[in-house]
């Protein structure tokens, strides 16, 4: 009990499984909440007395499943076996803790996912900087983002796959960014040193980051001197420029690396290089963008059916499976390194037949990278080293496959395997392989996995074993001679070794010297002195032999360990051949072909589809659609049109291209011509937006605020139906006033789509504004969705229109008109027009004067105040100083809106 409580001491916070014999035991507080979770017995030591302790176990050879339902639920596990032989042992044996396990460093194999990385990672706040504006929407947020001045950082985050040595830091300027950094990387175990998470902490910028969903921790986080010094010592490399350069992300580097360390205390970390990246070098994809795209998993319900990843994700490895993922969340900015991306694809394209064996061949290979991460961390089994040994083996041959595709312009770097295939992992695999029986067994001791010739002394403990076999074997021939029972056995058992089996009704037949050992219910167990001989000599064996292998075991391990960064390299080129075998698959079968890219601002795609919905659809139903947008010309393009008309589906297919040619991928259309986004922004209306569960305007704003802060002249902002989940009236204002700014101050590319028609009008009025529409048609009665996305706004009463093609009676639809045309004043679509003439800060005096008639849709907006406000309203003192202390200068549509919103709340 006191080793317990000493291990329970060093790790309050994680649930100790204590070895015990063949169990591993739960005591206290742990016993209770695993109990409760894993559905155990809770039992009690000493029974009865008052202060006994409850306790609960699991078998050791069951004990991995436990520790992941464990882990998966947040919690840490602490592993704590007896490092002693117990009969070697003189009194209490020895234990200690030789593994923890927490939800973001887990080793078992059983327990991860194949196809995505397990991180754990670590989020440091560094001190407020002057450049970060408390205010997320607004002028100074952009200016940051400028290449004038380059934004203080604030917010450290690093995460790291234990299993694959992955390690990567990175800074960011707020706590958004921060968030969205989170939900794209997607660690299982976040750790902080408290203050990024305190909301009102006066360390955070702003508002502080919002939860993501994982288990959160606590963490040292060291100060910048001792974080280099740890990570030079850790990676044998000088980190002293990367730390000036990004303080943050080296702390927070040094937190997690920490942490991991100590969870296995018997083995080093695979961890040899600390990649330290700017968001900015990739495009950035926020959380909302990355849900809303369905990038990943789909928003409703979350799966994984029904992603762009699904639809791309045929890859032939583990590896490259989770090389894939990290392509599709951080595509690229640089052009020509997409175009190295996409060279190899089209190589591959070309290949045919060859890319066909290939990834036959591809298949065949193991995970280079969690295998060689197994042999560092000390874990790898027979099996493993075998399953290394056959990929080692089969290497030279891929690299030379692929090295015989064609070349259509000149060597590609990507698809180079033979410079990573180094005469050293030839060698390390040749030696693997003298080493090692075909197919070697999963535990070490299991034993019988040294090829014979190998190693003397396990070729003479095998013979020796062998032959005490047999002659064992012999014994029982030649006594059932000797004693005349036929059903005389010989027979071995773990407690009593080996023994002659006599029958009852045999027994009197026993030869003098047999010596009684045990009785059973058939009849008799005995032993003889040469039968105690031979087994001595067998086990003697047996025991050398399973010493010897275990030994040999832990060298190659050493070795393997030893080319650790070698077989990393090698396992990420293959990932890399994979995922460009797997992208020319894709395009190969669906007919997608290559983009340009280039540095313009333009976008132009000609018959391009949605890849998921086209893949899902019925072959050739799918409507393909032409897509233009300019930063120059058509830079706003506002797509009205019916529910149910396409109007998502285009613009989400607009996105999807654009973030899989810069992935380097080929791309659903007839061609493609994209002019390189920094940024992707989705966000979709309240409405529509049913799995995030935000219904209220607050969030709609705020994420829009945040479209206006980070969007650039070269990002692409699709914005669907947004203003949705407020009164018509707020919709509208909001609607218009982003429309307007995302033009006259922005100048990024945008779809807009949206049902107030009211906003056609922008068009007019603003240069860049275009409008396009998603076309309907009446056939026999019947609405037809056409599908085509033309020139040209929607017909104003597109709804009743539809109302009339499904058949509602005549009377209602003229109904519909007549009130149609009272709502909009004057009878005609000239309302919008009226708008475009005045400032949006105008409707609130139309929607006074609408008020009366709106109030039946529900949401009406309220009328302005009907009295002087000082006279009457206690909040007008209030307003006022709002009011006064608003600076006109610095801001934006949006912060107005929102200050109008406060200055009404201050009213109630
Ligand atoms: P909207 O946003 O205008 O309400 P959606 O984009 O959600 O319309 O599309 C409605 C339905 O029409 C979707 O279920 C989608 O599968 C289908 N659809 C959309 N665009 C196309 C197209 N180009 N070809 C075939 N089916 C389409
Ligand atoms: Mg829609």
């Amino acid at each position: 009990m006191r080793q317990f409580l000493d291990v329970k001491d060093r790790h309050p916070d994680a649930i100790v499984f204590f070895r015990l014999g063949d169990f591993y035991e739960m005591f206290f507080e742990d016993a209770v909440v695993a109990a409760g979770l894993l559905d155990l017995t809770l039992t009690s030591r000493d029974k009865g007395k008052v202060d006994a302790v409850p306790m609960c176990g699991v078998p050791h050879h069951a004990a991995r499943g436990y520790v992941a339902r464990l882990t998966e639920l947040g919690h840490k596990v602490v592993i704590c076996e007896q490092v002693e032989d117990p009969k070697a042992a003189k009194g209490l044996v020895r234990r200690d803790v030789v593994r923890i396990v927490t939800p973001g460093v887990v080793v078992d194999e059983e327990a991860l996912d194949p196809k995505a990385a397990r991180y754990v990672a670590a989020l440091v706040v560094g001190p407020t900087p002057a450049a970060v504006p408390a205010q997320p929407a607004g002028r100074a947020g952009r200016a940051s983002a400028a290449p004038a001045g380059p934004a203080e950082p604030a917010w450290g985050l690093a995460y790291l796959d234990v299993t694959t040595g992955e390690f990567r830091a990175t800074e960011l300027a707020s706590a958004g960014a921060a968030s969205d950094e989170l939900a794209r990387v997607a660690p299982r175990e976040v750790l902080t040193d408290g203050a990024a998470l305190d909301p009102g902490g006066a360390a955070a910028p702003g508002t502080a980051v919002r939860r993501y969903r994982a288990a959160w921790g606590p963490v040292e986080v060291p100060e910048l001197d001792g974080a280099v010094a740890a990570l030079e010592l850790a990676l044998a490399a000088p980190v002293a420029a990367l730390a000036a350069e990004r303080p943050l992300a080296i702390r927070a580097a040094a937190a997690v690396l920490a942490y991991a360390r100590a969870t296995q205390p018997a083995g080093a970390l695979p961890v040899a290089r600390l990649a330290v990246y700017a968001p900015g070098a990739t495009m950035l994809l926020d959380e909302a963008a990355i849900a809303n795209l369905e990038l990943c998993q789909t928003l409703v319900g979350g799966r994984r059916q029904g992603s762009l990843l699904d639809v791309l994700d045929e890859t032939a490895t583990s590896p490259g499976a989770r090389l894939l993922r990290r392509w599709l969340l951080y595509p690229l900015t640089e052009r020509a390194a997409i175009r190295a991306r996409l060279d190899a694809v089209e190589d591959l394209v070309a290949a045919g037949e060859l890319r066909r064996e290939l990834r036959r061949e591809l298949r065949t290979t193991s995970d280079l990278e969690r295998l060689a991460g197994k042999a560092t961390l000390g874990v790898a089994g027979p099996r493993d080293l075998g399953r290394l040994r056959d990929t080692l083996l089969a290497l030279p041959g891929l690299a030379a496959r692929v090295a015989s595709a064609p070349r259509l312009d000149g060597p590609v770097p990507l698809l180079d395997l033979a410079s990573v295939v180094t005469p050293a992992l030839v060698a390390l695999g040749a030696a693997l392989d003298r080493a090692l029986v075909e197919q070697p067994a999963a535990l070490v001791k299991d034993g019988g996995f040294i090829r014979p010739g190998f190693d003397p002394t396990v070729d003479e403990c095998r013979g020796l074993a062998d032959g005490g076999k047999d002659a064992i074997a012999a014994i029982e021939t030649r006594e059932r001679e000797r004693t005349g029972i036929a059903s005389l056995k010989v027979r071995y058992n773990r407690v009593f070794g080996y023994y002659i089996e006599i029958t009852k009704s045999q027994l009197s037949r026993v030869p003098d010297g047999y010596l009684r050992k045990q009785t059973v219910a058939g009849g008799e167990r005995f032993v003889t002195p040469e039968l105690a001989e031979l087994e001595a000599k067998v086990l003697a064996a047996q025991d050398t032999l399973a010493s010897r292998e275990a030994e040999l075991h832990h060298a190659l391990v050493a070795e393997v360990a030893a080319h650790c960064e070698g077989l990393m390299a090698a396992g990420a080129a293959v990932a890399t051949v994979d995922v460009c075998v797997t992208l020319a698959d894709v395009a190969e079968r669906r007919g997608w072909t290559r983009p340009t890219v280039d540095d313009g601002v333009v976008l132009d795609i000609k018959d391009g589809r949605h890849p998921v919905i086209e893949a899902l659809a019925p072959a050739g139903s799918f409507v393909p659609n032409d897509a233009r947008l300019d930063a120059d010309r058509e830079q706003v393009v506002l797509v009205t049109g019916p529910n149910m008309a396409g109007k998502s589906t285009f613009m989400r297919q607009v996105a999807h291209i654009v973030v899989l040619a810069q992935m380097g991928s080929f791309v659903p259309a007839a061609a493609a011509s994209i002019g390189v986004c920094d940024r992707v922004f989705t966000r979709v209306g309240a409405t529509d937006n049913l799995a995030r569960g935000d219904s209220t305007s607050m969030v709609e704003m705020r994420e829009t605020a945040a479209i206006l802060a980070g969007a650039t002249r070269r990002s692409l902002v699709i914005l669907d139906e947004v203003g949705r989940g407020t009164s018509t009236f707020d919709g509208v204002s909001i609607a218009w006033a982003v429309a307007e700014y995302l033009h006259d101050a922005i100048g990024a590319r945008t779809l807009f789509a949206t049902h107030y028609h009211e906003l056609v009008a922008l068009a007019d009025d603003r240069p860049r504004v275009h409008n396009v529409s998603a076309r309907v048609r009446e056939q026999g009665g019947e609405v037809v969705f056409l599908r085509r996305i033309v020139p040209g706004a929607a017909s104003r009463s597109y709804g009743i229109d539809v109302a009339r093609l499904a058949g509602l009676p005549r009377s209602v639809i003229a109904r519909a008109r007549d009130i149609l045309a009272r709502l909009e004043g004057d009878g005609g679509a000239s309302s919008g027009r009226r708008l475009a003439a005045h400032p949006p800060a105008q409707l609130s005096l139309l929607a006074g004067a609408l008020g009366a008639e709106t109030a039946g849709r529900g949401a009406a907006p309220p009328g302005p105040p009907a009295a002087p406000a000082a006279s009457v309203e206690p909040g007008a003192a209030a307003v006022l100083a709002r009011l006064r202390g608003l600076d006109l200068d610095r801001t934006t549509p949006i912060a107005a809106l929102t200050a109008l919103s406060e200055m009404r709340a201050l009213l109630r």
